[in-house]
């Protein structure tokens, strides 16, 4: 399915998802990506699905859904579909369209400009400094941070929509002084509605710990200090998950792209009039896996 939800969203309200990515295609490989290690790192802009498929998928599902934004936020990275501009000018007749990127790909002219058709875009910005790029973001070989920089600060500068940007913060990648203030002085230049400041709330593809509370609220001071509006993400979403009337398609919908919690889970197939066993059914067909962590269990699409 190339549609999820609606989800909630800490930053969208109700967010009704557009995976145009699958299978974890991306540019990069973040070490806390919550959908697992990337299964293809590249930088090849290609058409991953029929504009018309993902055109009328949306369409059907957006007729009974109640939602704030249509959200491109796929099982990798978004700006690797070549037809995203036309999905996005295509769907706008839907709702607002929301973009998040990982913004590797904003110095390609097509790219910016297909992002120029959205009302909100989300762009990351997880460092400052080279070393700490290549070591939290895990880049395909082909790209130039200095690029990547340059198609950020160029886009920020056109964009007529709503732009932030999300910075993870992780402890012993880029959580030091230093990687601060260079965000921070980065995220001057950018000027975006709201930079937001996070830390994983689901399981990290790779073993690594979030940046402590105090080390959160000094990235907060370093940046709200240079006139930027900031709010940090560190506790987990509240709402409800809608999964539909197929309820393994819709899991597996949302958890290839959300790891859901069993409790989140459970009410949403409660919601549905479902129980449990549908889980434990997917777990057995080898279609969904149980993943620990900060002591809760989270289900995932294999
Ligand atoms: S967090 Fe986003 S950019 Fe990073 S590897 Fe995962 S999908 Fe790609």
């Amino acid at each position: 399915m190339i549609t999820f939800g609606p989800v909630p969203s800490r930053r969208l309200g109700r967010s009704l998802g557009v995976n145009n990515i699958p299978k974890k295609v991306c540019s990069y490989d973040c070490v806390y990506c919550q959908i697992g290690k990337t299964k293809l790192l590249s930088v090849e802009r290609r058409e991953f699905f029929k504009i018309d498929e993902i055109l009328k998928e949306v369409s059907d599902k957006s007729r009974n859904s109640e939602y704030d934004y249509i959200t491109f936020v796929p099982d990798g990275e978004p700006t690797l579909d070549i037809n995203l501009g036309q999905e996005i000018k295509a769907l706008k007749d839907l709702g607002k369209i929301a973009v998040i990127t990982n913004a590797s790909l904003l110095w390609v002219e097509g790219v910016r400009e297909a992002l120029h058709h959205a009302d909100w875009v989300s762009v990351k910005l997880d460092a400052a400094r080279k070393g700490t790029w290549k070591k939290i973001d895990r880049p395909h070989f082909s790209l130039s941070f200095e690029k990547v920089l340059e198609g950020i600060l160029e886009f920020s500068k056109q964009f007529e929509g709503t732009l932030v940007t999300e910075t993870m913060i992780i402890s012993e990648f880029n959580d030091s002084e230093k990687d601060l203030v260079e965000i921070a002085k980065l995220l001057e230049k950018i000027n975006p509605k709201t930079a937001y400041i996070s830390v994983p709330t689901r399981p990290p593809a790779y073993s690594v710990k979030p940046a402590s509370d105090e080390t959160l609220d000094l990235a907060y001071v370093m940046i709200s200090s240079r006139g930027i509006d900031v709010e940090i993400l560190s506790k987990p979403e509240v709402g409800s998950f809608e999964i539909g009337d197929d309820p393994k398609k819709g899991i597996l919908s949302i958890t290839a792209v959300h790891p859901m919690r069993e409790s989140d889970l459970k009410k949403a197939l409660e919601d549905k009039g479902y129980d449990f066993s549908i889980v434990e059914e997917l777990l057995q067909e080898k279609k969904l896996e149980v993943l620990e962590y900060g002591g809760v269990r989270f289900y995932r699409k294999r």
